[in-house]
């Protein structure tokens, strides 16, 4: 038995009731990208509390922070996150849709677990370093903004991540794994055009429409789909249509893009693609087009040796044990989610026919307490983090802990739902476990490290970072069409 981590995890149980409480607060604050200010609050309190030097607004990003312990090398960082989304208020405990403050913002994606649970694999991870004087440093992110803000792309353009040997995250779930997949890289853009606004009945000769643009725009766009790379995706929202006046020419319009692909250099592409579409429209009506950049983030590249760490402290751990109250309220969410394997039925198609058979045995479990076998070379999402600008920079890995009923859909009331209850409290406790286990494989061997920089390279295949967010571009809250 390794004392090293012993020490660490008896610590994270030590401190366990602050952490709880932290996540809870943090659930009730429900912020969003960017306006994270309270949240980061009870962060960088517990930062300062336990010894950790606090720096505020890392990299010039205002609720972005950083917490270091300890010197000299190994250098590992843990990643957390805690904003919110809009709109996904939701009464805490109940098994179904009920607002308490209806359209305002809640914990839809967990974060108010993950930002907390990385910090307490922080905590136990300083302990260890303290106990066994030995030496390294330990770093907690605060990255604000991941949901529509790519807050971790901003850190990184500021050199946030530069200097780091490794960097471990994770996410809150339905089923416990280590990932080794990738995700793809995004940019998201504002399209503004002006026009010239008339009486639509009496001068229509003497109007020029924004939103004659916009449409041509997203009809140019139709067409492009079929000449992209497969895996691409565009998609848009119309946040401006100028107006609610028909009889009027609509002198302004605006749409926001969100292109993505598998690599960075791919998306950029595509953009340059499109920003011809939306100068054709612009010439076209004679309007005017302003492409406004709001954010990007880079494509995952998964560590596979961290990763692995990862699955074998999980393994090693073991599920938490589970009240009655808490499987009743897992049983009970799980009965109001739609399509409740699909999960396990997307993970269980990556293995073998035994093993397959294996994962589908817990069709039906309202609770999956398993741990998925390590998949070498893991799926493919076809969503995006920001945890992507981390894994460009230094070898970075994430494992996903339940910490919600199986079958919980994203960003769903079901989530918001479930966030104060026992199983996001020991789901988080699990996975500050796992993480501070797989750093403390690196501090006691340096090969561990070694290990995970060739994997990165191998997979990074020559290519160098890219930031994709331009000079001069900053962090906006969402809905502000300024920085
Ligand atoms: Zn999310
Ligand atoms: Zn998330």
């Amino acid at each position: 038995m390794n004392m090293g981590k012993q020490t660490a995890w008896k610590e994270i149980d030590n401190t366990a009731a602050e952490i709880l409480e932290a996540s809870d607060i943090i659930w009730d604050c429900a912020e969003t990208a960017f306006l994270e200010t309270k949240s980061m609050k009870v962060l960088c309190d517990l930062l300062r509390k336990e010894g950790f030097e606090v720096e505020e607004g890392t990299a010039g990003v205002p609720t972005a922070f950083k917490g270091t312990f300890g010197s000299g090398k190994p250098v590992i960082g843990f990643l957390g996150e805690y904003d919110a989304l809009s709109g996904l208020n939701q009464v805490a405990g109940v098994a179904e849709k009920q607002a308490f403050n209806s359209g305002a913002p809640g914990h839809g994606c967990g974060h108010n677990m993950l930002g907390t649970a990385s910090l307490s694999a922080a905590i136990g991870v300083k302990k260890y370093l303290e106990e066994t004087g030995k030496s390294g440093t330990v770093v907690y992110f605060g990255c604000p903004g991941e949901e529509g803000g790519s807050g971790k792309a901003f850190m990184a353009k500021g050199g946030a991540f530069e200097g780091l040997d490794a960097a471990i995250t994770w996410h809150p779930g339905d089923i416990t794994r280590a990932d080794t997949g990738s995700s793809l890289a995004n940019y998201q853009v504002a399209y503004k055009f002006y026009g010239t606004s008339a009486h639509a009945g009496g001068a229509p000769h003497l109007g020029r429409s924004a939103l004659d643009a916009l449409e041509l725009m997203n009809m140019g766009v139709q067409f492009l789909r079929e000449h992209v790379v497969p895996e691409a995706r565009i998609h848009y929202a119309i946040t401006n249509t100028g107006g609610y006046s028909p009889n009027v020419v609509q002198p302004y319009a605006e749409v926001l893009y969100l292109i993505r692909a598998p690599r960075t250099s791919q998306v950029e592409e595509i953009y340059q693609r499109v920003n011809k579409i939306a100068e054709g429209a612009a010439h076209m009506t004679e309007t005017r087009v302003e492409i406004d950049f709001v954010k990007g983030c880079s494509n995952l590249v998964s560590n596979r040796v961290i990763a692995k760490k990862l699955w074998e402290n999980l393994v090693e751990l073991g599920a938490p044990e589970y009240t009655e109250e808490e499987e009743a309220l897992a049983k009970s969410i799980h009965e109001t989610v739609a399509k409740p394997y699909e999960s396990i039925e997307k993970f269980a198609k990556e293995f073998n026919k035994e093993t397959k058979q294996e994962i589908l045995s817990h069709k039906g479990e309202s609770l999956y307490k398993f741990v998925v076998p390590f998949l070498e070379n893991g799926v493919m999402s076809f969503g995006s983090t920001d945890v992507g600008d981390v894994s460009w920079n230094c070898p970075t890995a994430q494992c996903y802990v339940v910490t919600w009923a199986a079958g919980t859909p994203g960003h769903s009331w079901q989530i918001v739902a479930q966030g104060k209850s026992g199983l996001a409290h020991k789901g988080l406790i699990y996975a500050a476990k796992a993480m501070a286990g797989a750093a403390i494989d690196m501090y006691e061997d340096p090969a561990v490290i070694e290990a995970a920089k060739e994997d990165m390279l191998e997979t990074l295949d020559g290519e160098t970072y890219l930031c994709p967010i331009p000079d001069g571009c900053k962090p906006r809250a969402i809905g502000m069409t300024k920085a």
